[in-house]
């Protein structure tokens, strides 16, 4: 297999890149089975027709996603930022559901997620990706 980031070689068995350090199937830059580049944002590689995720490892700024917990925590914004859908759709429906009464409830929950999203306390996002400062 290949690495995804920057299309060196790499043992199957070995968890990150012995060349550029990024993890086993992370990046979006190279198909994982031939190492060819593939172009951003496609599904499949244009060679060998292999499925290329397209998800940037990464790509997640923590000071976003603590800042949308903090301030549109009661609709879940955080969450569906950080790709935690049933979370964030928990959120949400707490505060649609009641128009708003139990959004006291939502809101004090993003807050503290948004707090211990810019304290580290949550540092990944639901791909296990690590969020960038
Ligand atoms: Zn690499
Ligand atoms: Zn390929």
């Amino acid at each position: 297999m290949f690495c995804k980031n920057c299309g060196n070689p790499m043992d199957p068995n070995a968890a990150v890149c012995v060349r550029c350090g990024y993890a086993k199937g992370a990046g979006a830059s190279y198909c994982p089975n031939c190492g060819t580049p593939t172009a951003p944002g496609a599904a499949v590689c244009l060679k060998c027709g292999a499925a290329v995720t397209t998800a940037v490892p990464g790509d997640k700024s923590k000071l976003a996603a603590g800042l949308l917990g903090i301030f549109l925590g009661s609709l879940g914004i955080h969450n569906f930022y950080l790709g935690y859908t049933g979370k964030a759709v928990a959120q949400l429906l707490i505060t649609v559901l009641t128009c708003g009464v139990c959004a006291i409830v939502s809101e004090v929950w993003g807050l503290i997620e948004g707090i211990m999203i810019l304290t580290g306390q949550i540092d990944k996002d639901a791909n296990g990706m690590a969020l960038t400062d």
